[in-house]
C-alpha cells in the first residue's frame, strides 16, 4: 500500500442526541498511510460512512463512551461485518474499542467476527501507524478524549463528550487539530453538566494552543455560526463549524 500524505479527517456526522434529518451524530472517519479507524460511530453513521469508506475496509471503530449518540450503530455494523465475510469480501474481523464498558456487558453478539476491547486511560494503542492516547472526561457516564498522533507527527486530539477539564487541556497540547464538542451557547453555562459550552472550547483551544478547532457535536437549536463567535472569544486561531461530508487534511 502506498504513503498517503498526512492525516485526512472525514466528518460522517457532527449532532448531538440525535440526527437531523438524513444526517449523523457522532462520527468521524480517521485515514492515514492505509489505516481506517472510526471515531464514534453514533446514529446514522453506518449509512454515512459508506459514501466515504466500504465496510471491508474499516480496520478498527473506537468509541469514546456508551451513550447512543456515539455508539447506537456500532450493533448494525457488527451485521454488516458478518455478512461480508460470511460472503468472502471481507477477510478480517473489526476491531472495537469501548471506553466505560467491559466487552461482555454489551450486547456484540459475533465475538468471531468483531473483536470487542475495553480502552485502559493510562494504555496507548497502536492502529495501524497511527498511536492513539486517552484522557478521563467529565461526562455523566465514563467518557474518554482520544489524541491521535501519525507516524510523521501529526496530531487530532477528539474530545468525545465532557464538561471543562484540565485532562483534556493536557491530552490536546499543540495538537494540529483539536476536534471539539460543543453542546451548548453561553448563555447556557452552568445549567448542564457534562458538555461544553462553545466559549469553553475555545478557552480549551487558547490554553492547549491548538493551530486549528473544529467544533461539533452540535444543539437542534440557535444559530451554530453563534458557536463560533462564542469560541473567537477565547481562541484567536482558525475556528470551522463542522458539517457532514467535511474534509480535513492535517
Ligand atoms: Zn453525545
Ligand atoms: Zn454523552
Amino acid at each position: 500500500m502506498g504513503k498517503e500524505s498526512g492525516m485526512n479527517i472525514t466528518v460522517i456526522g457532527c449532532w448531538g442526541a440525535y440526527p437531523e434529518k438524513n444526517e449523523a451524530t457522532s462520527g468521524y472517519l480517521v485515514e492515514y498511510n492505509g489505516s481506517k479507524i472510526l471515531l464514534d460511530c453514533g446514529s446514522g453513521v453506518l449509512s454515512r460512512l459508506q459514501n466515504h469508506c466500504s465496510l471491508e475496509e474499516l480496520d478498527a471503530v473506537v468509541i469514546t463512551h456508551t451513550h447512543a449518540d456515539h455508539i447506537a450503530d456500532v450493533y448494525s455494523l457488527e451485521f454488516a461485518i458478518l455478512i461480508l465475510m460470511q460472503i468472502g469480501k471481507r477477510k478480517k474481523p473489526l476491531d472495537v474499542y469501548v471506553y466505560g464498558s467491559e466487552p461482555d456487558d454489551l450486547p456484540f453478539c459475533f465475538p468471531q467476527y468483531v473483536h470487542v476491547h475495553s480502552i485502559n486511560i493510562s494504555e496507548p494503542l497502536i492502529i495501524g501507524t497511527v498511536k492513539l492516547e486517552f484522557s478521563e472526561n467529565l461526562h455523566d457516564v465514563p467518557s474518554c478524549a482520544v489524541r491521535l498522533t501519525s507516524e510523521d507527527g501529526k496530531t487530532l486530539v477528539y474530545s468525545g463528550d465532557t464538561g471543562y477539564c484540565q485532562s483534556l487541556i493536557e491530552l490536546a497540547r499543540h495538537a494540529d487539530v483539536l476536534l471539539i464538542e460543543s453542546s451548548f451557547y453561553e448563555w447556557q453555562k452552568g445549567l448542564m453538566d457534562g458538555h461544553l459550552t462553545a466559549g469553553e472550547a475555545g478557552a480549551i483551544a487558547a490554553l492547549a494552543n491548538v493551530k486549528q478547532l473544529l467544533l461539533t457535536h452540535f444543539p437542534h437549536y440557535g444559530e451554530l455560526t453563534q458557536l463560533v463567535e462564542e469560541a473567537t472569544q477565547h481562541y484567536g486561531g482558525p475556528i470551522h463549524l463542522a458539517s457532514g461530508d467535511m474534509k480535513l487534511s492535517i
